[in-house]
């Protein structure tokens, strides 16, 4: 087996047998880019901040507020965890206050738009729903109606950059 597909792990069949074969015939990279023919402009930190506040601000105004928003490159893309949510704790005269931080794995720099929103909304709705249950992918799914399918393929544009880094 490719060890790229290591990415659509836990898939049912239907989904993994026809990635497979896309995998193992050498055609999924021209497919990805057919589909995706286009990378989003949004590379600095001010820029991605201000892409997460309007979709935030959109759908979920009334959510404790963003305090940041940043591209993190130690983030290693593995099974579930497509973005890491923090709450960083911190003292201030005494009180305890959180903020919440978003971080995006720096490769998705270079994904498609609808890859990094999709990324982007599963963070905001983890400010509201700590867990992966159906309340949060509901939340998920109202900011963003395919956010399934566009899941599917933020794993499939794990493997295109594998399969790409091969060649
Ligand atoms: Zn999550």
């Amino acid at each position: 087996m490719n060890p790229s597909l290591r990415y659509i792990q836990g898939y049912p069949q239907h989904i993994i047998e026809p990635v497979t074969q896309l995998v193992e015939s050498g055609n999924l990279v021209q497919w990805f880019e057919q589909r995706y023919p286009q990378h989003h402009n949004i590379k600095s930190e001010k820029a991605l901040f201000d892409y997460a506040i309007a979709i935030k601000n959109r759908y979920m105004k009334k959510t404790a507020p963003l305090s940041k928003v940043v591209y993190d490159n130690k983030i290693h893309l593995i099974n579930h965890a497509l973005g890491l949510h923090t709450y960083v704790a911190k003292v201030h005269g005494g009180k305890i206050k959180t903020k919440n931080e978003i971080r995006i794995a720096s490769i998705f720099k270079q994904a498609p738009e609808p890859l990094l929103r999709m990324l982007v909304v599963h963070e905001l709705a983890h400010l509201k729903e700590k867990a992966h249950n159906k309340a949060f992918y509901q939340l998920c799914c109202h900011m963003q109606p395919d956010y399934h399918q566009l899941e599917l393929d933020a794993r499939l544009f794990m493997i295109y950059l594998e399969t790409v880094k091969q060649k």
